[in-house]
């Protein structure tokens, strides 16, 4: 029995909204990574470690200057982006990034997702924005996603994939799903015909309305 590590509870969250990444499809093997932050702490993926060998105490702690706190393991390699992001942006409680397939397929075409159906409208409430490229590994990430960073805390990283900033794991979980859906119908829609983007005031009404009316209060 070794002793049992802080953040016990986070650490279950945080292993649970990994797994939804992978029974969702959204990553594969070791791609994506999901933080929490709690306090001046951040609770990260370790870098490199399959979703098959996962395990909670595996996740490290660190600062919110990338001190190591907690962990034996090495974190992630996308550790200085949530953290530059955690720094800037004060709602951000959790931060997931994937390739999910549909939505990287618009950030390797260098487009962002236009609001074409109401579920978008609803969850989104805006465009999916793109980023500038920026090399994996250092802050530059976090930087060009603060640049393009709406209210919907979701976007494409150019020929890279997403980067989705919650105001809790869950949050940040339902948006990496939801994102993946919208962009999988906006491709297909793209491709069949011309969709024209829902009106402003159309998105501006269905996003108020979802974000104050819809599900159970
Ligand atoms: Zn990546």
């Amino acid at each position: 029995m070794g002793v049992t590590p802080v953040y016990e509870r986070e650490r279950q969250e945080l292993y649970e909204a990994h797994l939804a990444l992978e029974k969702y499809g959204l990553v594969a093997y070791t791609s994506g990574n999901v933080s929490v932050r709690i306090g001046e702490h951040i609770l990260i993926k370790p870098s490199g470690v399959p979703y098959s060998s996962l395990k909670p105490e595996d996740f490290v702690v660190v600062d919110l200057e990338g001190r190591i706190i907690e962990g034996t393991k090495k974190p992630s390699i996308d550790t200085a982006t949530h953290l530059y992001l955690y720094r800037h942006v004060d709602w951000a409680k959790s931060i997931i990034h994937t390739h999910s397939t549909f939505a990287t397929v618009w950030a390797i075409l260098g487009r962002s997702i236009p609001v074409l159906c109401t579920a978008h409208a609803d969850v989104f409430g805006e465009e999916i924005p793109i980023t500038e490229y920026a090399p994996v590994g250092s802050e530059a990430i976090g930087k060009a996603v603060l640049k393009v960073l709406g209210r919907s805390g979701t976007v494409l990283l150019r020929k890279h994939g997403v980067m989705v900033v919650g105001t809790s794991v869950d949050d940040a979980l339902k948006k990496a799903i939801f994102l993946e859906e919208v962009a999988r119908i906006a491709y297909f829609a793209t491709l069949a015909g011309r969709p024209t983007p829902l009106p402003e005031d159309e998105v501006e009404r269905l996003y108020s309305q979802y974000h104050t009316k819809y599900g159970q209060g």
